[in-house]
């Protein structure tokens, strides 16, 4: 199958490579370099302009969010052809998707949003949860594409709700950190040494991915690899907390996990990793997790 691929970010430049395995992808990257190392390393196809991704059998973007997905349908939508599939694997904004979705359609264009989970090694190990609204039709046909990508691939329910439900789970990934950060401070400062108490933690009810996964690699060894920008998940949960002001939600620790990310982000910039909101933590009670 002929398969364009837009955005080789930390997440996009593993998933084209895996695609390319069995299809004839087509790449194309804002930072042309990118796609160029891509081609020599994997064999892909360049691009040689944007246009001419319109001509694959299905196009799949992956960028940081809707807004930049807008900017790339603007470009190609003169170029387009009846029958494309667009899978849009951004975390992107539900509302946005409908639109973009309903824009696609008056071309003949089929449209699935498909966020991914699993960060960087899920789509470096083809390993990634995939959740995707559509049509129950176009979600069959992304399933053929992106089951290279993926071991777990969910059909949400219709267009819109992959990105709803993916903002939504990394809103409960947020405050998970945010609170396991402050409770690991908290038993630091007591004077319990941050192996014992991220094993106990572990070992009882208040485990978690953040627990287990995330915090102890930065909280009891000191690395602190920049593995998902902060830029996005902020942008992920105030997405979430836009849902929420839209169904007349009462959610107020979704609203004070978004105020704590934005607030955190402005202190960090935006080449943080999310993780780093521990940092944030520590600097409000005047101490590091040195
Ligand atoms: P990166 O920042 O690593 O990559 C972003 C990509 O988008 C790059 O290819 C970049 O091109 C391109 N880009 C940025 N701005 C523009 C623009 N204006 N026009 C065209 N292309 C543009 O992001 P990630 O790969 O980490 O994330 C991509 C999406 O996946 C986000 O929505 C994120 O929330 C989501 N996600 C990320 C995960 C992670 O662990 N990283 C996990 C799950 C989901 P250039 O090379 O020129 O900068």
């Amino acid at each position: 199958m002929k398969v364009a691929f837009i955005g080789l970010g930390a997440m996009g430049y593993p998933m084209a490579r895996h695609l390319a395995k069995e299809h004839d992808v087509l790449v194309w990257n804002r930072t042309r370099e990118t796609a160029e190392r891509h081609s020599r390393e994997h064999g892909t196809k360049l691009a040689n302009d944007l246009a001419d991704c319109a001509n694959a059998e299905v196009i799949i973007t992956i960028l940081p969010t809707s807004k930049e997905v807008d900017e790339i349908v603007d470009q190609l939508e003169p170029h387009l052809q009846r029958g494309t599939l667009w899978i849009d694997a951004t975390s992107g904004d539900p509302n946005v998707s409908k639109v973009t979705s309903q824009r696609l359609e008056s071309k003949g264009v089929q449209f699935v949003d498909a966020p991914v989970t699993g960060a960087v090694v899920g789509a470096e190990n083809a390993t990634l949860t995939i959740m995707m609204g559509g049509t129950a039709e176009n979600v069959e046909r992304a399933k053929e594409v992106l089951k290279h990508n993926g071991k777990t691939l969910i059909h949400v329910g219709p267009v819109g709700s992959g990105h709803a439900i993916k903002v939504l789970t990394n809103t409960i990934m947020g405050a998970t950190v945010w609170i396991t950060s402050e409770c690991m401070l908290l038993a630091k400062q007591y004077g319990i040494d941050m192996k014992t108490a991220l094993e106990v933690t572990n070992a009882g009810s208040g485990r978690s991915n953040a627990s287990e996964n995330l915090l102890p690699m930065r909280l009891r060894d000191g690395k602190w690899p920049l593995v998902f920008k902060l830029l996005h998940h902020d942008k992920d949960i105030r997405i979430a907390a836009s849902l929420a002001h839209q169904q007349h939600a009462s959610t107020p620790m979704l609203a004070l996990t978004q105020h704590l990310f934005s607030g955190a982000l402005h202190q960090l910039g935006d080449d943080a990793d999310y993780i780093e909101v521990a940092k944030i933590i520590a600097r409000m009670n005047g101490t590091t997790w040195d």
